[in-house]
């Protein structure tokens, strides 16, 4: 895997419902095709410039050694950090990036700070060992779909769908927060065996859910009934919710009225210790 070298590495976020973040690998591994904002990003701004230079995932070798000098640059601003919005934190296949982030997470948690985590991969059985990891911190996989030929299309390097389930359901059940990010949820148009009731009762297990229309899209935006659409299944994902007693946040731009009240999803006080 190729090495990099990074001046910095934690930043503010500018999604809605997180705080800071980081990215401490280059491209994704993944390759998925929605499109990908991440990669769109990263060709606007030099650092790839095709899709398969996007696939060669680069690892920021001297990432523990910006936080070391970040996090105390930071200190009291810092509610919790999000890995990763650019990369994905436990790309499929990839050891060296699974190895880095584990000890970002110790570092994080260390310092007292709580960290929440986003994949398309699958969680390793380790991060239940409290005496390293924060019992605090929030395990969350992306889920839009249980439709593998959409997988096979649309996200052809990740995780299945039910080994990304089952490694957060094993989290789940030794006590851990978990959450899933259905985003971006493709229109009908784009994933003819939808069941977004189907997808639902597999994570019904978990703390929360957070739901997002797909941006981007020429297919997605030509579907006559759009708004109509992520309304409804808005709705559906409320109820959900509510049924089943999980806090949910509806993203931006998907329904008519948005709530703004449920950014602060993961930004309650932690009153227990970071790691026992
Ligand atoms: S996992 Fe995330 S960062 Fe990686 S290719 Fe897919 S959408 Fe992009």
């Amino acid at each position: 895997m190729q090495k990099i070298k990074r001046k910095s590495l934690l930043y503010k976020s500018g999604v809605e419902y997180a705080d800071f973040c980081l990215n401490h690998v280059e491209g994704c591994a993944h390759g998925c095709k929605f499109p990908c904002y991440a990669f769109n990003m990263a060709k606007r701004f030099g650092k790839v410039k095709t899709y398969s230079d996007w696939v060669k995932p680069k690892l920021v070798e001297n990432a523990l050694e910006l936080l070391d000098k970040e996090i105390p640059k930071y200190a009291g601003k810092i509610k919790f950090v999000h890995l990763c919005f650019m990369t994905d934190p436990f790309m499929y296949g990839y050891k060296e990036v699974k190895g880095m982030t584990l000890k970002i997470i110790e570092k994080l948690n260390e310092s007292n700070i709580k960290c929440t985590v986003l994949t398309k991969g699958v969680y390793p059985q380790a991060l239940t060992n409290s005496k390293k990891y924060g019992i605090n911190n929030e395990y969350g996989i992306t889920l839009i779909s249980m439709n593998n030929k959409f997988k096979r299309e649309f996200e052809p390097y990740s995780a299945q769908y039910k080994n990304r389930i089952k490694s957060l359901k094993y989290l789940h059940d030794k006590g851990l927060k978990t959450w899933v990010s259905i985003e971006p949820y493709p229109t009908p148009n784009i994933d003819e065996n939808q069941d977004l009731q189907g997808l639902l009762e597999q994570i019904s297990f978990v703390d929360r859910i957070i739901f997002g229309k797909l941006n981007y899209n020429v297919i997605s935006s030509q579907f006559r009934y759009n708004e109509m659409f992520y309304e409804d299944c808005a709705n559906q994902v409320i109820e959900f919710c509510k049924r089943n007693n999980i806090e949910y946040h509806i993203k931006f731009g998907t329904q008519r009225q948005y709530n703004k009240k449920t950014e602060i999803i993961f930004k309650e006080v932690c009153k227990l210790p970071i790691t026992v």
